[in-house]
């Protein structure tokens, strides 16, 4: 018989994750609190349920996909109450990316009931969420860790253990800061050298071969027309928006609050993030950058 997932948040991401665990076998019982986003998940065989209380009633997994850390709280502890429905002998794995202080809070209270409980916040976006080809990271004990890899292993390519919990969100925004990081550094050498009268594509060959490289000339170049199929070449559509990337700095922020961490570089991508979010051009009618891709951080530099 098919062991049960109960999925909760079929969004862009969660919606593409659910149908792979559909494919490797599992019974997927789904909930989502819009209709259009549970009727997709039906559609691609998913069992639609009317709650989710009702969905992780019999299950031997839970997975979670949701947008920030009070929503993954009141889900768990506060509204939905999850914790006092679950069984104790399914593994819940939260997906999200939230605080890591949220993830304790409720693997703290998952521990109180008896329950099991790891997070495991992804990278790689809808695409590798669709292709089943996500990156884990988890926080949790070893066991727990040995027995998520049966659900992960379904839905990404690569899973690590980070440590316990909460240390997988550590990873994710670790992680994001850097990306943040690379991405705005990218676009500020590419924007000297144009300015400079270099071809980017000339100048991106040339750093790709010395120590400038890194994963955003590798595989995400930001100035338009360098490289085919990235959302740079399609007006910044699509991708990883500027949005998501401001929650994740945000994270990271407080995560360095908390430590008393310096992160100079972490709070100028930040700002600079900032900066681009509200600096639209209004071509398209919105001041708003926010639901471009991260890579639109070019704009901020160019002088067109
Ligand atoms: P999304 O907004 O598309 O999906 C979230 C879903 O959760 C929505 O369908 C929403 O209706 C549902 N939801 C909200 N509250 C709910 C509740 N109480 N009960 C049931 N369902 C509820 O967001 P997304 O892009 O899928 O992102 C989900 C998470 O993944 C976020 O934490 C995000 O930071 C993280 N993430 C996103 C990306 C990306 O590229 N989109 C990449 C990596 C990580």
């Amino acid at each position: 018989m098919s062991k049960i997932v109960a999925f909760i948040g079929l969004g862009n991401m969660g919606g593409g994750m659910a149908v792979n665990l559909i494919k490797a076998g599992f019974q997927v019982n789904a909930f989502d609190l819009m209709e259009a986003n549970l009727k997709t998940a039906a559609d691609a065989g998913c069992t639609p349920m009317t709650c989710s209380k009702e969905a992780v009633k019999n299950a031997d997994f839970i997975v979670s996909m949701l947008p920030n850390g009070a929503i993954v709280e009141s889900v768990y502890i506060d509204g939905d109450a999850l914790l006092d429905v679950i069984p104790d002998t399914a593994l819940i794995l939260d997906c999200s990316t939230i605080a890591p202080a949220n993830s304790r809070r409720v693997g703290a209270e998952a521990e109180k009931r008896g329950l099991n409980f790891v997070d495991a916040p992804v990278s790689g976006g809808v695409a590798a969420a669709a292709a089943g080809t996500l990156a884990f990271m988890v926080g949790g004990t070893e066991a727990n860790f040995e027995t998520s890899k049966e659900v992960l292993d379904a839905m990404g390519a690569n899973i690590f253990r980070a440590g316990d919990v909460g240390a997988g969100q550590v990873a994710k925004i670790c992680n994001n800061m850097l990306l943040a990081i690379h991405m705005s550094g990218t676009a500020e050498a590419l924007q000297l050298g144009m300015d400079n009268g270099l071809d980017p594509k000339v100048l991106s060959e040339i750093m790709l071969k010395s120590s400038g490289c890194n994963w955003s000339l590798e595989k995400y170049n930001p100035v338009p027309g360098v490289m085919d199929g990235v959302p740079s070449s399609n007006d910044y559509q699509g991708g990883f928006m500027v949005d998501l990337m401001l929650k994740d700095l945000g994270l990271a922020q407080e995560a360095a609050t908390a430590s008393k961490s310096s992160i100079p570089m972490g709070a100028s991508a930040r700002n600079l993030f900032n900066l681009h979010k509200n600096s639209g051009s209004g071509g398209s009618g919105s001041k708003d950058n926010g639901g471009k891709d991260f890579s639109s951080i070019q704009q901020l530099y160019s002088r067109d």
